[in-house]
């Protein structure tokens, strides 16, 4: 397929174009020049004298847009570099990703900005956006400078992985956000309610004898996030929505007109706490996971729109972090590279959404969240693309894993849906999956 890299006029036929924003998966071929979408005809096969890329009857839908990614470099290139991250993100159908702010510099200064976005462009597989830091050192205490961190190419704000506790500065960033048009991105957890916390808090972790984190952390974080939104008029973009009660929350300010979006991870939709019953420190996360109840309250929100996207939270780790006591492991797991047959095999296949639905929530939805190009199938778009057979059944194996890091749970699994190829601005990518 190498002859496909540099083609700067051509069509793709013989595809299942998939496209999210109308809902629907129909029979086409679509005409790419010079990177773009210059076209979408809704027949198999298109009358052209030009080169034609047979799809061979897969999927086509626009490149997976991920707006919760730890791509760890700088600092932490032992679990993860940008290269190693962004080969991840392809191999998983990923044609950008929102990289998150607790590097090591933060990404607290136009400097590390210009650092990531320096090192995406050499060594990167794919687009990469960068988030910068709402406080300096994460410390949640003194504001970074909104305005550089932008004019260096800072596209949203977050101290994830950390709540910002003290109000008046959550208030005073978001005030600041609103007038720059920023989004802040909160990751919702009440410090002090979940401090050595392991695991959700329940009759589980009772059982296994594991500290807790209540999901009234969460409700507490949110409920006063969503408050200062309203105050503010900023947009709020809640990360890694996990529990039952804070989908509720989100429901009512989306009624009352707030600025409020929410993300959920393949997670927190697939597994639950009972899971922890094996110790595997993979299934370590924060927010934990939660409740068989909490997880249908999010494929319920999902349907009703409450909860805007898809998002991975791919969290990194290496072996030897992970090889400690249960209580020592640092939270996170990958995910970039098994969303879709995740999120394919266990709701789209148990018919909780359609296919299309989950492209949505993978494509059109985060892209306008964060106001970013692509994750739309119409002309003038980018030709990002990712080629999918929704059913194909396949082994999770070790050695497919792209991450410099190899801590997730789903080594071994069996997936129906792969990812079969990728386009980049038009140019296929040579040994995606
Ligand atoms: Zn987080």
């Amino acid at each position: 397929m190498t002859s496909w890299k540099d083609k700067r006029e051509f069509w793709i036929s013989g595809a299942k174009v998939a496209d999210p924003e109308a809902g629907k998966i129909r029979a086409g071929s679509v005409l790419i020049q010079k990177g773009m979408i210059a076209g979408i005809v809704w027949q198999k096969s298109p009358e052209t004298e030009l080169p034609v890329f047979d799809a061979g009857g897969l999927v086509l839908a626009p490149g997976f847009i991920d707006i919760h990614t730890h791509l760890r470099e700088p600092g932490f290139e032992d679990k993860e570099t940008i290269e190693s991250g962004t080969a991840a993100a392809v191999a998983g159908g990923y044609t950008s990703i929102l990289c998150m702010a607790n590097t090591d510099p933060v990404v607290d200064d136009p400097s590390v900005v210009e650092y990531i976005t320096r090192r995406a462009e050499e060594s990167g597989h794919c687009r990469v956006y960068v988030t910068g830091a709402v406080t300096k050192g994460l410390e949640g205490r003194e504001i970074t400078e909104f305005f550089h961190l932008k004019r260096s190419g800072a596209v949203a704000l977050s101290d994830d992985g950390k709540y910002i506790s003290d109000s008046k500065v959550l208030r005073a960033a978001l005030e600041y956000a609103r007038v720059l048009g920023m989004p802040v991105i909160s990751h919702c957890e009440d410090p002090y309610l979940t401090a050595d916390s392991q695991m959700n808090e329940g009759f589980v972790s009772t059982r296994l004898g594991l500290k807790g984190a209540h999901s009234a952390s969460e409700e507490i974080a949110i409920a006063r996030d969503i408050k200062l939104a309203e105050l503010t008029g900023a947009h709020l973009h809640i990360a890694h929505i996990s529990t039952a009660g804070g989908v509720d929350l989100v429901k009512k300010a989306k009624k009352k007109g707030i600025a409020v979006t929410a993300e959920v991870t393949p997670h927190h939709l697939t597994l639950d706490e009972t899971m922890l019953e094996t110790y595997d420190r993979n299934l370590k996360v924060n927010p934990p996971l939660r409740s068989a109840a909490d997880i249908s309250a999010l494929k319920a929100a999902l349907r009703d729109g409450t909860i805007d996207c898809v998002a991975t939270d791919h969290a990194p780790h290496n072996e030897i972090d992970k090889q400690v006591e249960f209580n020592f492991a640092p939270p996170g797991m990958l995910g970039l590279q098994t969303a879709f047959p995740q999120l394919n095999t266990e709701l789209v296949k148990n018919g909780d959404i359609e296919l299309i639905d989950l492209i949505r929530l993978m494509t059109s939805s985060p892209a306008s969240i964060m106001g970013f190009p692509g994750g739309r199938m119409k002309q003038g778009e980018l030709a990002d693309f990712v080629l999918i057979d929704p059913d194909e059944e396949w082994v999770f194996e070790k050695q497919m894993i792209r991450s410099r890091s190899y801590n997730s749970p789903l080594i071994g699994k069996k997936f129906k849906g792969r990812v079969k190829g990728v386009f980049l601005e038009g140019k296929y990518l040579e040994d995606v999956s």
